[in-house]
């Protein structure tokens, strides 16, 4: 069995005696081991959906809710399809046994116990359900990495067109608005080359903190390259966008940072909307990079609306 966290380890069994001898016989090959015990399917049930578990080992016959009408509620709740099932039933009874690995068990072991098969079968499913949650978590790791910056944590340019073009999607669907802005750091080279590279950085990330503490949930924010930046306004007018967006500009101007030696920083942004159908993804953005560009060459520091 793992030795990574302790096997936890749920037994159903009207049975006192019968659960006794069960943890005994685990516990014997995991002494580590955390058992929860329930004597009837639903109570097993409710202790399998307020406890994380890493196996069931579950009686067929028990009054009240037997183990095939607990299996069938834990198929209906697909978070509790990753815990193996191993049901204990009778000898001999093929069809049951049939019936008790359709309905979602892992596995089953006859009574009474061989303890040595009974701690065998055991080990089989934790290293299994071990393996995939480790499975399952590299898989979210590796999700997080694919889509966000890994200097800024915020969304990367391939995950922020992503949202965006859904969520233009969703705009075509049901005629809504929604305003991008793109906006990019001024003169950032200078900050590179007076303060060196690591402050730059450090300029970045404080930068899109504190983006990010003043925008809404449903607002979308991504590192489009650069010091550039997109951020999306899911319905919402131009005009509003662009008081978001001149805020924003503030924010930064007002940021102070040790970092930046009494220096700050400014940003210029470009906002744009996608007003009807014929607004698509691409020419928004073009629109915005456009006033960003005319909010450069206007002096800087400035949010101007396309
Ligand atoms: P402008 O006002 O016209 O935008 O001037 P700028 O100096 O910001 O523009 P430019 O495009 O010439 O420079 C952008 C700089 O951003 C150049 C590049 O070295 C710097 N940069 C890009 N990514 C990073 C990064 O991850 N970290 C740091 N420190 N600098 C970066
Ligand atoms: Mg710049």
């Amino acid at each position: 069995m793992s030795d990574q966290h302790p096997p936890r380890i749920l037994v159903v069994d009207d049975s006192r005696s019968v659960r006794e001898e069960i943890k005994e016989i685990l516990r014997a090959a995991r002494p580590d081991a955390v058992f929860h015990e329930a004597e009837n399917g639903l109570e097993g049930f409710k202790l399998l959906m307020e406890h994380p578990v890493d196996l069931v080992l579950c009686d067929l016959v028990m009054p009240e809710m037997d183990g095939l009408k607990f299996l069938q509620m834990r198929s209906s709740r697909p978070a509790l399809q990753a815990v193996p099932v191993i049901m204990l039933t009778a000898v001999g009874d093929v069809d049951q046994k049939v019936r008790i690995l359709s309905a979602g068990a892992g596995d089953y072991v006859t009574k009474p116990f061989h303890p040595g098969e009974l701690v065998a079968r055991a080990t089989v499913h934790l290293n299994t359900k071990l393996l995939q949650d480790e499975l399952k978590q590299k898989n979210e790791l590796l999700l997080a990495l694919s889509t966000t910056d890994s200097l800024t944590r915020i969304y990367n340019r391939r995950h922020f067109l992503e949202v965006a073009r859904k969520e233009f999607e969703r705009c075509d669907r049901l005629d809504l608005v929604a305003s991008l802005m793109i906006f990019d750091i001024d003169h950032f080279k200078s900050v590179n080359d007076n303060l060196g590279h690591h402050v730059g950085d450090e300029v970045l990330v404080a930068i899109c903190n504190l983006v990010q503490q003043s925008l809404r949930d449903y607002d979308v924010f991504g590192r489009y390259g650069g010091d550039e930046f997109t951020l999306l306004f899911p319905q919402t007018e131009a005009a509003e966008a662009l008081a978001i967006g001149s805020r924003i500009g503030m924010e930064v101007g007002a940021m102070r940072l040790d970092a930046l030696m009494g220096a700050t920083v400014t940003v210029s942004g470009g906002v744009s909307a996608r007003v009807n159908a014929s607004d698509t993804l691409e020419t928004v953005l073009k629109a915005a990079d456009h006033a960003l560009y005319e909010a450069k060459r206007h002096g800087r520091g400035r949010v101007i609306a396309s």
